[in-house]
């Protein structure tokens, strides 16, 4: 009996044992597969977050690239000609900075399977032009045939402009009846369209200074420096020089300012650093500035060629 007791209690704590042990595991296994599952998820997220924003990056740069390929291009515009009916007319507008060729050569071309004749090409060489430019041209006897085809409304009419210099041409395509409905439909002048085209002007790519940084002359003036260094007043700033002989004798001064009308030429300050100070609009006094040398408060008030220094003996 006492076996079969022991028996069934060694079972219970075992039993006991190991569903603790099985519940241990369990929470431990929720909680790796949790984190795994956060992490497969925040991945999940960040690659299509990254693949929509190369997919909207790529949008963009389509966009940019069509906004240019239509807008941005080189543009042919056909005009109204004064030559009568050999004559063509025509502008031609691209951004030049960008190609910066100088264009000077068209060349019409009639591509007409079903018609008669069945190719036309016409040539015509200009002076050169780097910028939007429009020409009126006589293009002579092979325009009137050109003109002239037979199914020419359902022909293909090529302009090509092109610079045979830099080996730079544009090709423009449009159905003969559009080129002929344009030619019909064109109301503006080679004269006209060169006066409007004349004028634009690129974003400017750099601005200019409104202050010039060259100062104006000095005026004119007969006036003697009284200076220490001008041999003519040596002797009266012989006692501010240190030498014997003192003709005049120092003194303070109880005010200096600067009347209006100042050409910051730094004179001042090169004499007097100490009460003068020179900005890059007026001369200024320093608010602690000695006041007992008067010598070269004059010196410095001689020497302003506007003079526009005062003071006031103390
Ligand atoms: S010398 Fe006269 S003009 Fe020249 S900076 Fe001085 S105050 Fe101005």
């Amino acid at each position: 009996m006492v076996s079969v007791w022991k028996i069934v209690v060694l079972s219970v704590i075992i039993g006991v044992n190991r569903l603790g042990q099985d519940s241990y595991y369990n929470t431990v296994w929720v909680c790796e597969e949790f984190c795994v599952n956060v992490v497969l998820i925040s991945m999940v997220i960040a690659i299509i977050l990254a693949l929509g924003l190369l997919v909207s990056l790529g949008g963009l740069s389509l966009l940019s690239g069509a906004m240019e390929f239509f807008f941005g291009g080189p543009k042919v515009e056909l005009l109204k000609t004064g030559l009568g009916e050999s004559g063509f007319a025509f502008g031609f507008r691209w951004n030049d900075e960008k190609e910066p060729a100088k264009f000077d050569q068209i060349k019409l071309r009639l591509f007409n399977p079903f018609g008669e004749p069945t190719q036309v090409e016409v040539t015509k060489q200009f002076t050169p032009q780097g910028k939007s430019f429009a020409m009126d041209m006589d293009f002579g006897k092979g325009f009137s045939s050109f003109m002239k085809a037979k199914g020419l409304n359902s022909a293909l009419v090529q302009i090509e402009i092109s610079s045979t210099k830099n080996g730079i041409f544009h090709q423009f395509d449009m159905k003969g009846h559009g080129f002929l409905r344009k030619l019909s439909e064109a109301s503006q002048t080679a004269e006209e369209f060169q006066t409007k085209h004349k004028d634009e002007k690129k974003q400017p790519i750099y601005f200019q200074t409104k202050r010039s940084f060259i100062a104006d002359p000095i005026p004119e003036s007969n006036k003697k420096l009284k200076i220490a260094t001008n041999p003519e007043f040596a002797g009266e700033f012989a006692a501010a020089g240190g030498q014997a002989a003192a003709s005049v004798e120092n003194f303070a001064v109880s005010k200096v300012w600067i009347d209006p009308g100042c050409i910051v030429c730094d004179a001042c300050e090169g004499i007097y650093p100490e009460v003068f100070e020179v900005t890059e609009e007026t001369c200024l006094i320093r608010p602690d500035a000695p006041m007992n040398d008067g010598l070269r408060i004059v010196e410095a008030a001689e020497a302003c060629p506007v003079e526009v220094i005062k003071y006031t003996k103390a």
